[in-house]
C-alpha cells in the first residue's frame, strides 16, 4: 500500500484509549486504497479528560468522521449535535460524521451484526427465536438492533441478572412489544431457550484470547443441529463454542463479519461509497492470522 497524502486529502480516524490494538486503521485504509478514495484514516489516542477537546478538533480540523471506541462510546454523546435513532436507544455512539460542522452520532455495531447475519449466514432475524448470552455493551447494540429488525423472541441471559432484566426492558420499550425476556445462565428457562433457539449468540468475552479453552455454555451437547451459533469474538476466529457447535452439526458465524460490517456501514456514512467488504474482511483475517497460541 502506498500512502499518498495530498492537500485535498480528507481525514477520518478513531478515538480510543488505549488505541494501539485497533484494527480499524488497517481495515479502513485498505478499503480506501481499494476504491482509490482520497481519504486517510488515523488512530487518535484520546485520554478521557480530553474527549471534549478531541471532539472540538473534529470541527476545527475539518475531520470528515471518526469511529469512537472504548472508553468513549457513552461519554462522547454529550458533545454531539445530533444522535441517530439506534444510538439514542442504545445510549452509545461508535461513529461520528461531520457535515459542515454539525456532528451526528451513529451506532453501527448492532447493524453490523445483523448485516453479517444476513450476508454471511443468510439468516433474517425477523420472526426468529434467539438466545443472547451477555448484556454488556456489544449485547446491548445487538439486542436493540434485533428488536428493531422484528426478532420473534429474544431471551437474554447474563451472569448479573439485573443487567439482562434492564436490557430486556430497554428492547421491549424500544419496539413497544414484549419480545425480550430475561433469563439466568444455566436455569431451566435458559436450557429451554437454548433448545428452541433458531439462533444463539455469545456476546461475552468467554473464549476470547488468551482464555481460548473457555466456553460460555456449560453443556454444549444441548446445541441443536438446526441452530445457527454466533460468537461475537473474532480472536480466535474459531472459539471452543463454535468448534463444538460444528461437531454437533450446527452452522456457525464468528465475529469478523460484525467487525467488518460495522466499519463498512461507517465507511458508507462518511464517503457515500459502497464499501469493499471483502477487502475489509480479508485485511482483518490477515491481521489476526499471524497470532500464534
Ligand atoms: P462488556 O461490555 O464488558 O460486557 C461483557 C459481558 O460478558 C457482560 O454481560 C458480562 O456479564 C459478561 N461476562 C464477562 N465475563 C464473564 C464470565 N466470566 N462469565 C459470565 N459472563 C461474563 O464487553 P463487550 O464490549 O460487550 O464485549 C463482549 C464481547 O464481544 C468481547 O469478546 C468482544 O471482543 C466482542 N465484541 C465483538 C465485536 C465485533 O465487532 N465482532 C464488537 C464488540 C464486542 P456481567 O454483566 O455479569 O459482568
Amino acid at each position: 500500500m502506498t500512502l499518498r497524502i495530498l492537500g485535498s486529502t480528507k481525514l477520518l480516524g478513531v478515538f480510543g484509549y488505549p488505541i494501539e490494538h485497533s484494527l480499524s486503521p488497517l481495515m479502513h485504509n485498505a478499503a480506501l486504497e481499494e476504491l482509490k478514495l482520497n481519504y486517510c484514516y488515523i488512530p487518535f489516542k484520546v485520554e478521557p479528560k480530553k474527549l471534549g477537546g478531541a471532539v472540538g478538533a473534529i470541527r476545527a480540523l475539518n475531520i470528515r468522521g471518526v469511529n469512537v471506541t472504548i472508553p468513549h462510546k457513552v461519554a462522547v454523546m454529550e458533545y454531539l449535535d445530533e444522535i441517530s435513532l439506534e444510538a439514542e436507544i442504545i445510549g452509545a455512539v461508535n461513529t461520528i460524521c461531520n457535515d459542515e460542522g454539525i456532528l451526528k452520532g451513529y451506532n453501527t455495531d448492532g447493524k453490523g451484526f445483523v448485516r453479517s447475519l444476513k450476508e454471511d449466514a443468510c439468516e433474517d432475524p425477523s420472526g426468529k427465536k434467539m438466545l443472547l448470552i451477555g448484556a454488556g455493551g456489544a449485547a446491548k447494540g445487538v439486542a436493540v438492533q434485533l428488536g428493531l429488525e422484528g426478532v420473534g423472541q429474544l431471551t437474554i441471559a447474563n451472569r448479573t441478572p439485573e443487567k439482562a432484566e434492564n436490557l430486556a426492558r430497554l428492547v421491549n420499550k424500544a419496539v413497544d412489544e414484549n419480545v425480550a425476556v430475561p433469563s439466568s445462565l444455566g436455569s431451566k428457562d435458559f436450557i429451554r431457550a437454548m433448545n428452541e433457539a433458531d439462533i444463539i449468540i455469545n456476546a461475552t468475552p468467554i473464549g476470547m484470547y488468551p482464555y481460548i479453552d473457555d466456553s460460555p455454555l456449560q453443556d454444549e451437547n444441548l446445541i441443536n443441529s438446526e441452530t445457527l451459533v454466533c460468537d461475537l469474538i473474532y480472536n480466535p476466529l474459531e472459539t471452543v463454542l463454535l468448534r463444538t457447535a460444528k461437531t454437533r452439526g450446527a452452522r456457525t458465524l464468528n465475529g469478523i463479519g460484525m467487525l467488518a460490517y460495522q466499519g463498512a456501514i461507517a465507511f458508507n456514512i462518511w464517503t457515500g461509497a459502497l464499501p469493499p467488504v471483502h477487502v475489509m474482511k480479508k485485511t482483518l483475517v490477515n491481521a489476526l492470522t499471524p497470532i500464534k497460541y
